[in-house]
């Protein structure tokens, strides 16, 4: 055990995962530094989901307000088939918090804003380089020669890490490697105006379908998109079982421009209102999708080096974990960083208490994504009797896709954990 005291902590990587940490670690008191490569925020476009697990968190850390502010709450997921627009499945999102649904640029301009109120510093345009720990402390050293020194040092730098195997140094080098996947994905954004303008989109951004998220389950590919009342537009996913460029582009998934004619001739075959939809779409981007393995430790030997978010457990998208997961992760270490004990005795609780959780979520995700590419709709592989089985407290051994993990994954109280947790360890 240790005196309690504020922490110096450096970030590397300003990306929703670096940014939501800053902002959360900031506000507790510690003395934050965070780096980003880029000169600038990420320009990454797209909707993407909050969910209830990670609103949860917000709502304590007294954001909640911040970020009502650009989300929209989810009521219903609904999904449908492409081709014919049928009703398949319809999930009440009925969570102890709600869902929300926003797109990237807002979520990072709040947690960005916040961060900086609570005194983190941001340096953008600085990439960390080398870093390395003694028995005391944590070492960067930056692009431009900048040498910092922490107690803690955070590697949010993203599914293609260039710090993780700097960290894991006794890990194979080609465990550290994403996985690609054959798929692509193609955000995009349809303006308010122009969806009300056909007969066949107009409900889409009218309620009660504004208020849903919207999937159209098809062979090869699908689509979800959710309005967004905010900013009134509709925040659309395309997805397509493709690998585009094999695996020599590991290192740049996300690409600005996409081609948004390959999308319009791909949904060509489906419904009217999804081909409409494709035709109104004039512009997207495209994102290649990769995974990480699960890994057993996310932390160097002397655990001041931690990596955090994508560069620890990069997931596929199918289960809208990836962000909400490391909301959870953050919500736990910062809890865990108010305790007594030393810093490297706080990553190891830390990682006991995250590590069961997030391989799950991963497990999960792959499975999802598996599903959302059989050309099935999500829920069509259970019966009633097995989708509606009792949820009790929620279950993390049910079968995935049932409501009892579901409720598992979205009901979670990640600070619940952390003092159950913290009890527990005092008592051996
Ligand atoms: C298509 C798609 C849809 C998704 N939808 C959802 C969803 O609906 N819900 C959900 O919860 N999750 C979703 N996710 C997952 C979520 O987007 C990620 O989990 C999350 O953005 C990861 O954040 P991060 O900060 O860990 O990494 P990143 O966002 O990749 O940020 C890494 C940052 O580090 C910087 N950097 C890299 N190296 C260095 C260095 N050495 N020094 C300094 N800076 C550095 C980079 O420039 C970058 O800004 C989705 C992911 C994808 C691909």
């Amino acid at each position: 055990m240790e005196a309690k005291r504020q922490k110096r902590i450096v970030i590397a990587g300003a990306g929703l995962g670096g940014l939501a940490a800053a902002c959360r670690l900031a506000r507790n008191g510690h003395n934050v530094q965070l780096y980003e490569r880029s000169k600038s925020l990420s320009t990454a476009s797209g909707a993407i989901f909050v969910r209830s697990n990670a609103v949860r968190c917000f709502y304590r850390w007294q954001l909640g307000e911040a970020l009502e502010a650009v989300t929209a709450p989810i009521r219903n997921h609904q999904t449908r088939n492409a081709f014919t627009n049928k009703l398949l499945h319809l999930a009440q999102s009925t969570p102890a918090y709600p869902e929300w649904s926003t797109d990237r640029q807002a979520l990072q301009t709040v947690l960005y804003d916040q961060a900086c109120k609570a005194g983190a510093i941001v340096h953008f345009g600085n990439e960390i380089i080398d870093i390395s720990e003694d028995d005391c402390h944590a070492y960067a050293t930056c692009k431009d020669g900048t040498k910092v020194t922490a107690d803690l040092l955070l590697a949010a730098d993203g599914i293609s890490s260039r710090l993780r195997p700097k960290i894991l140094v006794d890990h194979d080098p080609a465990s550290l490697t994403p996985t690609r996947v054959p798929s692509t994905h193609y955000p995009a954004e349809i303006p308010e105006a122009i969806l009300a303008s056909s007969e066949l989109t107009r409900s889409i951004c009218m309620k009660p379908d504004s208020e849903d998220s919207l999937m159209w389950a098809g062979e090869g590919g699908y689509a979800i998109g959710k309005y967004n009342h905010a900013r009134r537009l509709f925040n659309i996913m395309f997805s397509v079982q493709h690998d585009l460029d094999g695996e020599d582009r590991a290192q740049n998934l996300f690409d600005q421009t996409g081609d948004v004619r390959f999308i319009r001739n791909f949904f060509a075959p489906c419904h009217p209102i999804l081909r409409t939809i494709a035709h109104m779409t004039d512009s997207c981007s495209q994102w290649r999708l990769a995974r990480l393995e699960p890994l057993d430790t996310w932390s160097s030997p002397g655990r001041r080096l931690v990596l955090l978010g994508d560069s620890a457990h990069a997931m596929l998208p199918n289960l809208a974990q990836g962000f909400s997961s490391i909301i959870e992760d953050i919500d736990v270490l910062s809890l865990l960083l108010e305790t007594r004990y030393g810093t490297s005795d706080i990553t190891e609780m830390w990682e006991k208490l995250r590590i069961p959780r997030v391989k799950k979520l991963q497990d999960a995700s792959t499975w999802n994504y598996q599903l959302y590419n059989s050309g099935k709709a999500p829920g069509d592989e259970l019966t009633s009797e097995e989708r509606n089985r009792h949820t009790g407290d929620g279950n993390r051994d049910a079968p995935f896709n049932t409501l009892a993990f579901t409720k598992w994954i979205l009901d979670y109280d990640a600070a619940e954990e952390t003092r159950k947790f913290i009890e527990y360890r005092a008592k051996i």
